[in-house]
């Protein structure tokens, strides 16, 4: 292609929404010949919303959520905004002022802890749990298998180092998530699914949006995301990573092309070499259409 044509193509990007940083991110584009998807905000919505609650001491909701809310009001994951959002059902105030949470910490796709009211509050997935000794009782497993059966993340909750209940979140799919996946796939372009959420959540949304049960990778953390782009490149794939987490970006670094979605974060979006600034998954085949349309003509 001349750089008249490169400019072109850049261009078109530009005036529907997808930023292309420049001829080299343009050019790898139309190699692609495999996309791996982040799923949370990336394949699914981003909203988060608690579902269902199931306590397994004897609490009411209200002291349960306030809790809950007063450690996770710390974290900037979208999980967390769920639980504060939904703690919120519990009280008068529009605005609540939580306790006081002392020592907070956030475990990178684990989940968060703090002492509030001088109680341990724990609140994440099952390794953070058993990282520190909490035995998870057979009820709060059927709850997580249930959960994930449904597609939704099973959070467990822990107080004073014993699990006090399990919150089911859901995050449904993306409006037309499916039919970029399908219509990929008519491109010839293998689709993958990489999460830090756990093997039954993800399977289950993988189902739905109809990519193959050996294409999910799962529990997998930020580091471990940009391995896989590495394994799929030393197979012969030339890579897209489609993120929108501070958590996507060494992968989206290390992919032939990192695509963010424009509503991700700031770390996301500067990793990336094309950013899809409406946010449409759709957006995926525009850029890769644009690509294939400026390189791949006869010269
Ligand atoms: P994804 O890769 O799908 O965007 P993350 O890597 O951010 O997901 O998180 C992985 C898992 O860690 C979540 O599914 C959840 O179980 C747990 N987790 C992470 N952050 C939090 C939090 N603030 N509160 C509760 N659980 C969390
Ligand atoms: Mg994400």
């Amino acid at each position: 292609a001349t750089p008249t044509a490169v400019m072109v193509g850049t261009g078109v990007g530009a005036s529907q929404g997808v930023l292309i940083k420049g001829g080299q991110a343009l050019e790898s584009a139309h190699k692609v010949n495999c996309i791996v998807f982040d799923k949370t905000g990336t394949l699914t919505v981003g909203k988060p919303v608690v579902v269902s609650t199931r306590l397994l001491k004897n609490m009411v909701l209200g002291e349960f959520y306030e809790l809950v809310a007063a450690t996770e009001v710390n974290s900037e994951h979208p999980l967390a905004k769920a639980v504060v959002e939904y703690a919120k059902k519990f009280r008068e105030e529009e605005n609540p002022v939580w306790p006081e949470a002392r020592d907070f910490i956030s475990i990178t796709g684990h989940g968060v802890k703090a002492i509030v009211r001088n109680k341990e509050i724990i609140v994440g997935n099952k390794s953070l749990m058993l990282e520190h000794n909490i035995a998870i009782p057979l009820d709060a497993e059927d709850v997580l298998s249930e959960a994930e059966g449904l597609a939704q993340t099973g959070i467990l909750v822990s107080i004073h180092g014993e699990i006090a209940g399990v919150l089911a979140i859901s995050d449904p799919l993306k409006p037309g998530a499916k039919e970029v996946i399908s219509i990929l796939k008519t491109m010839k372009v293998r689709s993958i699914m990489v999460t830090g959420d756990n093997w039954g959540t993800a399977n289950s949304i993988a189902k739905e949006v109809g990519i193959e049960a050996e294409s999910v990778i799962a529990e997998a953390r930020p580091e471990q995301k940009a391995e896989r782009v590495k394994d799929l490149q030393v197979s012969g794939y030339t890579v897209a990573m489609v993120g929108d987490g501070i958590n996507d970006s060494p992968a989206l670094v290390a992919a032939n092309v990192g695509m963010a979605i424009g509503a991700g974060t700031d770390i996301a979006i500067e990793a990336a070499d094309i950013v899809l600034m409406k946010s449409n998954l759709e957006d995926v085949i525009t850029a890769i259409d644009l690509s294939r349309k400026t390189f791949s003509r006869i010269r």
